[in-house]
């Protein structure tokens, strides 16, 4: 294509809610041929909502609420918003943390009216060496059977709940799929939640394949191994956690209502946050590279 051609596909996808970094992006978006999703925020609208709790035989709702609501009221993850404005609206103001740990992928973690209080995945509780009884893992997977993300929540060394949260797929993110299958990609949903949460996802979207329980640094290599297996990668990213894949991606694009990280790590910008942005993007550079009409 010739400097004009480029200047004009890149000034047609500012008028679509494309921005992009700059005309040479064009090239590699052409040949895109696997596009990974990722699935919290970019699939789905990230906005969650509490819609259960389930204690432990002996543990109060309330206190529950209170302890894990005002260490979620410190976190910036959609599970933690969802947790903490919900622990607001039942109880009112939330104690101050006297500490405070998120873990990237797993939960968080701190210190609240001097109890050692975690919220999250299992595998974070282990870290604390707590481990859960067979009735809460039981709610929380039904609960995670359900399609909704479930996190344990534990303090003083003892697993006292499940608190279930649950986000919705993008009214736009099915026809994106089907839009993207037209163009001859291959969808991938990438996900740190579980297997379970992400198929049911999945399935919605019209997605085959998955690739759920990944850790935020664990993302890039997912992108990388692809890139081995031949493919050329785009990532749709929103989060901080999506940041280094979205840089390694042959292509990557960020949800504009996404974090600076990721919309920093990625050469196309999706301003609505639309996830049929994406298939436009490869639309408009094959078009201006030729390649279909
Ligand atoms: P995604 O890749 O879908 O955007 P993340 O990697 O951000 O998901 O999170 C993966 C998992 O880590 C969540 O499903 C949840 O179990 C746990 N987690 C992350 N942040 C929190 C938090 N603030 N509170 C509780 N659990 C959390
Ligand atoms: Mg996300």
């Amino acid at each position: 294509a010739t400097p004009t051609a480029l200047l004009v596909g890149t000034g047609r996808g500012a008028q679509l809610g494309i921005l992009i970094k700059g005309p040479e992006v064009l090239e590699s978006t052409r040949t895109v041929d696997t596009i990974v999703l990722d699935k919290t925020g970019t699939v789905t609208t990230g906005r969650m909502t509490l819609v259960d709790v389930v204690t432990a035989a002996g543990t109060d709702r309330a206190e529950l609420l209170r302890l894990a609501g005002a260490l979620e009221d410190s976190s910036e993850h959609p599970i933690g918003r969802a947790i903490a404005l919900a622990a607001t609206r039942e109880i009112g103001a939330l104690p101050d943390v006297e500490s405070f740990q998120a873990t990237a992928g797993v939960g968080v973690s701190g210190v609240v009216e001097s109890h050692a209080v975690v919220v999250g995945r299992e595998s974070l509780l282990a870290d604390w060496a707590i481990h859960p009884d067979a009735d809460l893992v039981a709610a929380k997977d039904r609960a995670e059977a359900e399609g909704s993300s479930a996190v344990l929540v534990a303090w003083d060394g003892r697993a006292r709940g499940v608190l279930v949260v649950a986000d919705r797929v993008k009214a736009t993110s099915r026809e994106a799929v089907a839009q993207f299958r037209q163009l001859g990609l291959h969808p991938v949903l990438l996900t740190g939640d579980n297997e379970t949460v992400a198929r049911r996802i999945a399935a919605e979207v019209g997605i085959d394949r998955v690739i759920a329980g990944v850790l935020p640094h664990e993302k890039v290599s997912v992108v990388r191994e692809l890139q081995a297996e031949g493919r050329v990668v785009a990532m749709v990213g929103d989060g901080v956690n999506d940041a280094a894949a979205l840089a390694q991606a042959d292509l990557g694009l960020a949800m504009g209502t996404g974090t600076d990280a990721a919309i920093e790590a990625s050469d196309i910008t999706l301003v609505r946050g639309d996830l049929r942005s994406a298939g436009d993007a490869i639309r408009l550079s094959r078009r201006t590279f030729g390649t279909i009409r």
